[in-house]
């Protein structure tokens, strides 16, 4: 679309393939990355994704690039192939010319001319430019664009340890000591936790991955000692999804429960457990205070000693980025409104189940903004790249239809 611009946050898979589309159709294009290409990808780089490659790429973008080059359709690809056999090559594709601004955070979006309460959810705010104010090592300075793609993801906004979203006693003051990604157990950052006693906290497909990583550091390391605290009271920490399509899921979920289950393992399960404080003591441990149910029903608290605390226990959307827009969000997921309503009508287990809700679940009281890939689904993880593929399509759309 000649003479239409539009700026895209986040270098991540879902921004790099918008941006594609959008040079395909013709916008000019504008893609804001705080980091390096893909970097969220490159940070959990040594775990392989579950779903196939020809499911996590797009149509447009797989035909826009040299085809010999790609990796095979049913390939299960670590991040790190992800990234260098696909994601960067696309980032470097002749169309994204000059499009890419890295190292270059967007701080706030805004409108001219509109303030936030002016003309409420009326489409007149269309006729008016956004205005973000970014930020880079040069300084700050404003972008304009006729529409807004938030593809920022969530991976910058860890949720807290303790009970209820609230961060544990002491955790703030303590972060630094806490890993709340998913730290290289079995390649880089093995010295850290061979031989070590390690917390691991959550019970979802990250806490499974850094539990398997660390049964496997167990076998040749017997010193190694794992603690791993979830806080449903269940029969498995993580339960299995009848009739799972995806392999590596099922595979991934049965070795993390046997783990937790088998007598004979080095990992302890503590579920129905919370985390309520954390310290240090002389010798640089860390104390982890933790209530848990007795049989008798009755809370008890535990001191853990423990070398490591790793905190799988998910993320949430930065909506800093567009307070000062008219963004209807959903009080429960932080995820536009519409979207969650139907993703809460959907609440099966199975990611690759859902289906995407179609445009009218993207489009927000703002016009001409939208959130898209794993931020569109706020505090849910069940997010999948197949899912921002057809968000893409559905709001190029809609895009193409209003730009005229
Ligand atoms: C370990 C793991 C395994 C996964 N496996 C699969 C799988 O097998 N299949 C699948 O479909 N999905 C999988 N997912 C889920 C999901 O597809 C990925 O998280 C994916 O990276 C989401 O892509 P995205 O582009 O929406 O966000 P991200 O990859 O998070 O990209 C967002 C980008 O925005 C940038 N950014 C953030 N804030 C700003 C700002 N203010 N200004 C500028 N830039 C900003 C970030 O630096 C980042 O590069 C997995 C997730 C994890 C964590």
């Amino acid at each position: 679309m000649p003479g239409k611009r539009i700026a895209i946050i986040g270098a991540g898979p879902i921004g790099l393939e918008a941006a594609m589309l959008a040079r395909l159709r013709n916008f000019d294009v504008v893609v804001i990355e705080q980091g390096g290409v893909a970097s969220n990808v490159r940070s959990w780089g040594h775990v392989r994704l579950f779903s196939p490659f020809e499911v996590n790429a797009s149509a447009w973008s797989r035909a826009a690039c040299d085809r010999s080059a790609l990796p095979p359709d049913d390939a299960l690809l670590t991040g790190d192939e992800f990234f260098e056999q696909y994601l960067l090559p696309l980032s470097q594709h002749p169309l994204l010319k000059g499009s890419l601004k890295e190292q270059t955070r967007v701080v706030k979006i805004g409108k001219r001319r509109f303030w936030k309460g002016d003309a409420i959810g009326k489409h007149s705010r269309l006729e008016s430019p956004f205005q973000l104010l970014i930020e880079s090592a040069a300084g700050e300075e404003y972008e304009e664009a006729d529409f807004v793609l938030d593809c920022s993801g969530t991976s910058g906004n860890h949720n807290w340890l303790g009970e209820g979203g609230v961060p544990a006693l002491g955790e703030r003051h303590l972060a630094r000591r806490i890993e709340y990604g998913l730290p290289d157990i079995s390649g880089k950052d093995r010295p850290r936790f061979s031989g070590k006693r390690t917390l691991v906290v959550g019970s979802g497909y990250s806490a499974a991955t850094t539990i398997v990583a660390l049964g496997n550091l167990i076998e040749q390391d017997s010193a190694t000692r794992v603690f791993w605290l979830t806080r449903q009271a269940s029969d498995t920490p993580l339960p299995t999804i009848k009739d799972d399509s995806l392999q590596g899921r099922v595979d991934l979920t049965s070795a993390a429960n046997e783990l937790a289950c088998k007598s004979e393992t080095r990992v302890t399960w503590l579920a129905d457990a919370k985390v309520r404080q954390l310290s240090v003591d002389e010798s640089d441990d860390l104390l982890v205070t933790i209530e848990l149910q007795t049989e008798q029903g009755d809370l008890a608290c535990q001191v853990l000693a423990v070398d490591n605390v790793i905190a799988n226990v998910g993320f949430h959307p930065d909506r800093s980025l567009y307070e000062e827009l008219q963004i209807h969000e959903c009080y429960a997921s932080q995820g536009p409104m519409k979207l969650a309503a139907a993703l809460m009508g959907e609440m099966s287990a199975d990611c690759m189940t859902q289906s995407s809700p179609g445009v009218d679940g993207l489009k927000n009281p703002e016009p001409g903004f939208f959130i898209l890939g794993a931020k569109s689904y706020g505090r849910d993880s069940r997010f999948l790249l197949r899912i921002g593929l057809e968000q893409i399509q559905s709001v190029f759309d809609l895009i193409a239809a209003e730009a005229e």
